[in-house]
């Protein structure tokens, strides 16, 4: 384990990642001071991220899947960095986005079960990994179209990319751990300056 995987395994989520996968998948990849840090470095790492979420039944994920994933990620990515700065995306990201959509479409049907009726979501998919793509890119597409797109923010701390919703108005980081590390750089800077006075 590097110091950037120690830093992660103590930073924990950032908030709204356990309400939406489509962030937490964002958010296995970023940068810290301590280095740049990889969550999804190979293909068990993905399935194992897959079971995590429960988005499976997923078997063993092959390469090329795994590629699949970690580009759905730069996508979403990029969707959510435009809409934070209030940008519009490049074509491709979005095409690659809407590929992602479109390769397994949720079909909505009525299901009847003890507790009554419900409306459920069924997915014809080509490929398992197909159908995760795009339950991913779907609730990717509800957070940004929905009531917590307004709070999506990217952390505030310098050398930290991982993005969060906004549990409040005036939240600016993705952990506590990067608040602290602000407040620490000020006092250290106000030090400096008082020290630069005398
Ligand atoms: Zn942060």
């Amino acid at each position: 384990m590097n110091a950037a995987e120690r830093s992660t395994s103590a930073q924990g989520p950032a908030p709204g990642e356990a309400e939406h996968h489509s962030l937490a998948l964002v958010n296995t990849e970023f940068e810290l001071p301590g280095g740049p840090y990889e969550g999804l470095p190979d293909a068990a790492a993905a399935g194992g991220w897959l079971r995590e979420r429960g988005l499976g039944p997923v078997g063993a994920v092959a390469q090329a899947e795994l590629e699949q994933l970690r580009a759905l990620r730069t996508a979403v990515r990029a969707l959510f960095s435009a809409h934070i700065a209030g940008e519009h995306p490049e074509r491709q990201t979005l095409e690659c986005f809407n590929a992602a959509l479109a390769a397994a479409p949720g079909v909505h049907e009525l299901d009847w079960s003890a507790t009554g009726p419900r409306l459920a979501v069924r997915r014809q998919a080509r490929t398992q990994i197909a159908s995760v793509l795009s339950e991913l890119a779907e609730e990717g597409a509800d957070l940004l179209t929905g009531p917590s797109a307004a709070k999506l923010s990217a952390c505030g701390a310098q050398g930290c990319t991982r993005l969060f919703i906004r549990s409040h108005a005036a939240r600016r980081w993705c952990s506590d751990r990067c608040g602290n590390r602000v407040r620490a750089a000020r006092h250290y800077a106000d030090r400096e300056r008082g020290r630069g006075r005398k």
